[in-house]
């Protein structure tokens, strides 16, 4: 039995009455709920390391009937509930508040391969499955699930659905919007919606699954997702280059998806400044202002070495790269794609720094780049920016160090007036705020002041019908409104 009287949580004392955690222990047994009162858990943080809350206990069923029971239970006593995937998600979206009244509902136990089905080239998973997990499952059985990003050792299938993730191979397979046939949820109030289709066509109607994927767990709960699978690449190569500027960068681009025969699987700009902050060696000695990472990658009756070679020396003889080297193996690709993840992993190791996800036409990123580093300069010259990002997908993390010296009070108020000023030059070019990330509870002011009211009442509505008490995720997206 749980000791009730050993969680030392007040408000969880008041909100929990002790029937509340016996019949959640009744549900999913009694590893299955913790009280959590460890300040150390990882259920109260994310990747980020930014800030931390205090679930009211934690919960973690083993299957969809368990996540459905637990649900009902919930709404019946109007207990807040939070999904959580990995913890990687960049929003706070999956932290539980400081308050202590949401329910940590984690996923991690939902974790089984449920099925491949080969001729249809589709996978069913459960949503607790971390995506490493499944691309490997996939890639046994000689296909791709395509979905790569940094965080692909610990974030899970139904975050990434939640989220809609992209990452770096967007421009050749989309987002997880494109990735998804069909998923199974569980309602707010415990009622469960299968749409676990496998089609790649289906024109009935309103889809609902398209409302599901991007919701960050404010709509319904992720059980199960069919996804689709792609025949694995047998040829990857994988080239660094230098180039003189971001409108280089661009154009490089344009030709890239003119001459490569559409195999173009990764397009990703570095800048100098980036690539010496990974504190890794630049693979071409000599240093450009922006350099790109770029990959084509195929299966089948085709040559890529030779056409990524030809289109190379036709780049270098046109003036639109200054300098480049293709990888001869896979470890030697491994290096190249290892400054990329250092810069990521640098920062964070930085401390408190400003993340940013935005997206802008691909024809204003050089634009972007040049207005949001004067402003960044204009505020404070010490700040270091670290732009990188996925030109094919418009899409930039343009992120800020602050200066070391800086007390953390200075350094949270100077990247709150950065990442206004890089909104406000988002706005002129008609760009997002977050291309990738999503809204969570970090970006909903900026998002929200940002959309007409029209855009909002259609919100509001959708969550109205979806979760009309209010339970799940309250203040992600949209502001918390109580029933
Ligand atoms: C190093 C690093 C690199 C990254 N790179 C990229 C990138 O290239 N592209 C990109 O798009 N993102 C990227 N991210 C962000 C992040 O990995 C994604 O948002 C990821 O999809 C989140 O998955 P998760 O399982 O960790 O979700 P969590 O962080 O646990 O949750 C995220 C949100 O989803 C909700 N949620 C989680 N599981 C479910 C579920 N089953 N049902 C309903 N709601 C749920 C949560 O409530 C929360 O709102 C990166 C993050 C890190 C740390």
């Amino acid at each position: 039995m749980l000791n009730i009287e050993a969680m030392d949580f007040a408000v969880t004392k008041d909100l929990l009455a002790k029937d509340l955690l016996a019949r959640l222990t009744g549900i999913v047994g009694e590893s299955g709920v913790m009280a959590d009162a460890d300040p150390a858990s990882r259920y109260r943080r994310d990747w980020s390391g930014d800030g931390s809350g205090l679930p009211l206990a934690v919960v973690r069923p083993r299957s969809s009937g368990e996540v459905a029971r637990v649900a009902a239970l919930c709404s019946e006593r109007g207990v807040k509930l939070v999904p959580q995937g990995g913890h990687t998600g960049l929003v706070s979206g999956a932290l539980p508040s400081a308050a202590g009244d949401e329910l940590v509902l984690s996923l991690e136990r939902l974790n089984r391969i449920v099925s491949i089905d080969e001729d249809n080239f589709s996978m069913v998973v459960e949503a607790g499955c971390v995506l490493e997990t499944v691309r490997a499952a996939a890639a046994e059985r000689g296909f791709v699930f395509p979905l790569a990003l940094g965080s692909q050792g610990s974030c899970q299938i139904g975050g990434a659905v939640a989220t809609n993730a992209g990452g770096l191979n967007v421009l050749r397979y989309g987002m997880m919007r494109d990735l998804v046939l069909g998923l199974e949820m569980v309602l707010p109030d415990g009622r469960v919606w299968d749409g676990q289709k496998a089609l790649r066509k289906d024109n009935t109607g309103y889809d609902l699954k398209q409302l599901v994927l991007g919701s960050e767990g404010t709509l319904g709960i992720v059980t199960a997702v069919t996804l689709k699978l792609f025949p694995a690449p047998t040829q990857v190569e994988t080239a660094f280059l230098a180039l003189d500027s971001a409108d280089a960068v661009v154009k490089l681009y344009g030709q890239a998806r003119r001459d490569l025969c559409d195999l173009l699987s990764a397009f990703e700009l570095l800048t100098d400044g980036g690539v010496v902050h990974s504190g890794l060696p630049n693979p071409l000695g000599s240093p450009a202002p922006c350099y790109v990472l770029l990959e084509i990658s195929a299966s089948g009756l085709v040559d890529a070495r030779a056409l990524l070679e030809t289109f190379l020396e036709s780049a270098l003889e046109r003036g639109l790269v200054r300098d480049g080297a293709m990888a001869a193996t896979s470890a030697h690709a491994a290096s190249f794609w290892q400054i990329r993840e250092m810069i990521i992993e640098r920062q964070r190791r930085e401390g408190r720094h400003l993340r940013t996800d935005i997206s802008v036409p691909i024809s204003a990123i050089a634009r972007f780049i040049a207005q949001a580093e004067s402003a960044i300069e204009a505020l404070s010259p010490d700040a270091i920016v670290l732009a990188y990002g996925h030109i094919g997908d418009g899409n930039l993390h343009f992120n800020v160090v602050p200066p070391a010296g800086l007390s953390e009070a200075g350094k949270i108020d100077l990247l709150h007036r950065c990442e206004e000023r890089i909104f406000a030059v988002l706005d002129g070019l008609g760009g997002s705020i977050s291309a990738e990330h999503g809204i969570g509870r970090l970006k909903r002011h900026a998002f929200l002041d940002r959309i007409s009211p029209v855009h909002r009442d259609l919100l509001g509505a959708i969550k109205q019908v979806f979760d009309p008490a209010g339970i799940l995720n309250p203040g992600r997206i949209l502001e918390h409104r109580a029933p």
